[in-house]
Parts: structure tokens; sequence; C-alpha cells
């Protein structure tokens, strides 16, 4: 999870559907302002390009319409994500990735195990009763919890295992000085892109490799925030 700046004002027909009967809160323009705020990633897990778009409420408005319509509770998840949050009031309190003050990539450790399995890790590095939330909110998004949810949540770690191989394959050629495919400004450059946010998904797991290398932290720390 990183931070994601929300555009304002509010895309123009929420307040007009707000006051219908049964009004939808995902018409075309909500749609497509959360598609570019969120640069076509779920919030949660950060997969790029999701198959299924769904517009979640970061506080579930459970028939509240203040809530339901509300641009600010407005966020751009993946199925699977929105699913696993669900309603459930374990998840309701979690850190918001459109507040910059939440520092949500830079209080929660996104690491990856290789050995003996794939696996995705969270680490506390700030502790509140947010951090913990979402950090078990995430735990369950790449483990799964139901049959279904864990053939997904397998799904979403290949998915995570294979962007990874790329990014570190531009981080090793960057400090083994490799140039033999491509420029090492080139490959700066790319590395630049993967952690503004606006290339690929799990920005916040190649923040984290940055982070771990000195050298890597030296060169890029500047550009994970
Ligand atoms: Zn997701």
């Amino acid at each position: 999870m990183i931070y994601l700046q929300k555009s304002l004002p509010a895309p123009e027909s929420l307040a007009k559907e707000q006051i219908k009967k049964s009004g939808k809160y995902d018409s075309e323009d909500v749609l497509t302002r959360l598609h570019a705020d969120f640069k076509n990633k779920c919030y949660i897990c950060e997969l790029h390009q999701p198959t299924i778009i769904q517009t979640e409420h970061f506080v579930p408005h459970k028939g509240d319409v203040n809530l339901k319509f509300d641009w600010n509770n407005l966020f751009f998840s993946c199925g699977h994500c929105n699913h696993t949050k669900g309603s459930k009031n374990e998840y309701n309190n979690i850190l918001n990735c459109t507040v910059i003050e939440d520092g949500v990539d830079s209080r929660i450790a996104h690491r990856v195990d290789s050995f003996p399995q794939f696996e995705a890790r969270f680490e506390i590095v700030n502790t509140d009763v947010k951090v913990t939330n979402t950090v078990a909110l995430l735990n369950a998004v790449y483990n799964g919890k139901t049959f279904r949810q864990k053939l997904e949540a397998s799904n979403l770690r290949a998915a995570l295992e294979k962007e990874l191989e790329e990014f570190e394959q531009l981080t090793s050629a960057y400090l083994s000085k490799d140039n033999s495919v491509i420029s090492l400004k080139d490959i700066c450059n790319i590395i630049i892109k993967h952690l503004r946010s606006d290339k690929g998904g799990f920005t916040a797991f190649k923040r984290w490799i940055i982070r771990d290398n000195p050298v890597l932290n030296q060169e890029f720390g500047a550009f994970c925030r």
C-alpha cells in the first residue's frame, strides 16, 4: 500500500445520484477519476490493471447515504480485496492511503520470502491500532482465509513474484553496473518510474527492496516517497 493523492473536486454525478432513490456511486465519471487517481492499481494489494474493478467504500456505508456517496470514501479496488475486506469491523480502522500523514508504506515494511516458498511478509515499523489492522488485512489478502480466497491469494502472489523478479533484474544490473542490454542511465530511469507509482504494480514492495539495500537506498531512496 502506498500514498495516492485523490483529485478534487468530487465527480459531479455523486451529488446528483445521492438524492435519487436508487442512485449510483460508481457512474462513469467516478470510475474514470478513481482509475486515474489510483494509477489503475488496487489500493490494497497494489495489483496493476485488475480485470475486476470495484468501487470500494473505505468506511463501509451500511446504508448511510452520506458515506455511500462521499468522494473521500470511494476507493479503487480489485474484486479479491473488496471481498476480503468486506464490511468487517476488524478492517474498519485501517491506514488511509489517500492521507499523506498516514505514511502507509513507510509504517509497514512490505517484504517477500522466496524460500521454502514465495510469501509476502508485512512487518510493523511504527505501531498503532491502524497499522496492526492494516497488516491483518494485508495478510488476509495475500494469504486468504476461505478456500476461494486462498486460490485468489495464490494467483496474487504469483503476479507479485513475477513483477519483483523483473524489478530485481533492474536493480541487479544497476548494482553490477551491467550495461550490456541497456544503458545505466536508462536502467536508473526505469527504476525511478517503478518507485514513483506510475509504472506497474506492487510499488510498496519495490520501495522496500530499495530501502533494504544501502547502495540502492543512497541512489534511489529519495524516490521512495
Ligand atoms: Zn487488490
